[in-house]
């Protein structure tokens, strides 16, 4: 059944606009006024959705491209477009060839994070990989992504939770870049202890071995462009561990993408920019 908004999108949106007069939408961090917040563009038009941030917020939440590691999206000190990698990753060998996050797992991303997961925010997985896509997207269409994965999750905790953000995410990257999102060509096979309860070298053990390529699936990536979704990269070793089994099944190389990335780089705690040593806890891994 149709939407009313899709049905009647003149009067949705004139509708719209006089409920923003009379009460004007807010950004949704710190809640300053309307001429200094900025809609995102619909990412599903039958379900509009706006993810108000200000300039202020939105400069906050989201790293400046430049100042990101091409490799693990770890913060850059200077500017560098290269693929060397950052300190923290020049001398790791990761599975994955790039990641892209919009910027540290820290107030006030990681709190808007959690309230989305625990669904006590008004904004969604689908409006924040919006906020991904606009600020990224030069790079996501520079990787020639041919299939977007999400990260999943073992089919009990699926049943659990009921929702997978990372497959959210992905759906939206997928329909942005014109390609596929495929939830069932990688499997959790193994169900494993919590990767925010464990410190970075019992991360990559305890993940080992978690997930596989279904056999009959193994074609559909055969020397393909991955892109891999997640909602929050702390080590990773979930993404590295997922890319290795699609690299070794045969897929030409994997891209990932993820929301935030914590200062936890390759098991190492590192300082912030603010001085304070990086969270140890992630939401998902
Ligand atoms: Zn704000
Ligand atoms: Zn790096």
């Amino acid at each position: 059944m149709k939407s009313f908004s899709s049905s009647f999108p003149r009067l949705f949106s004139l509708t719209e606009r006089v409920v923003d007069l009379l009460c004007p939408p807010l950004c949704i961090v710190c809640g300053s006024f309307p001429e200094w917040a900025e809609d995102l563009p619909e990412c599903d038009p039958s379900a509009p959705e706006r993810l108000l941030l200000c300039e202020r917020c939105r400069r906050t939440i989201v790293e400046e491209d430049h100042l990101q590691c091409r490799r693990c999206a770890g913060p850059l000190a200077y500017s560098c477009s290269d693929s060397i990698g950052c300190g923290n990753c020049k001398k790791e060998k990761f599975c994955f060839d790039s990641a892209v996050a919009l910027g540290e797992y820290q107030i006030p991303l990681s709190h808007q994070i959690l309230s989305m997961k625990r669904e006590t925010s008004g904004v969604s997985a689908e409006t924040f990989a919006a906020l991904l896509w606009r600020e990224r997207k030069t790079r996501l269409v520079a990787a020639g992504v041919d299939l977007v994965i999400p990260v999943p999750m073992h089919p009990l905790r699926y049943l659990l939770r009921g929702v997978n953000s990372a497959e959210q995410i992905a759906r939206v990257l997928a329909a942005r870049l014109g390609v596929a999102c495929k939830t069932n060509i990688v499997r959790r096979f193994r169900w494993t202890v919590r990767q925010a309860t464990l410190s970075g070298n019992l991360r990559r053990t305890n993940i080992l071995g978690a997930f596989k390529v279904v056999p009959r699936r193994r074609n559909e990536i055969e020397g393909k462009t991955i892109l891999l979704v997640d909602d929050v990269m702390t080590t990773g070793s979930t993404c590295n561990e997922i890319s290795r089994v699609l690299r070794q099944e045969g897929a030409a190389s994997v891209h990932v993408a993820v929301l935030a990335r914590t200062m936890v780089h390759l098991g190492i705690p590192v300082l912030r920019r603010t001085g304070r040593t990086a969270e140890q806890k992630s939401p998902t891994e």
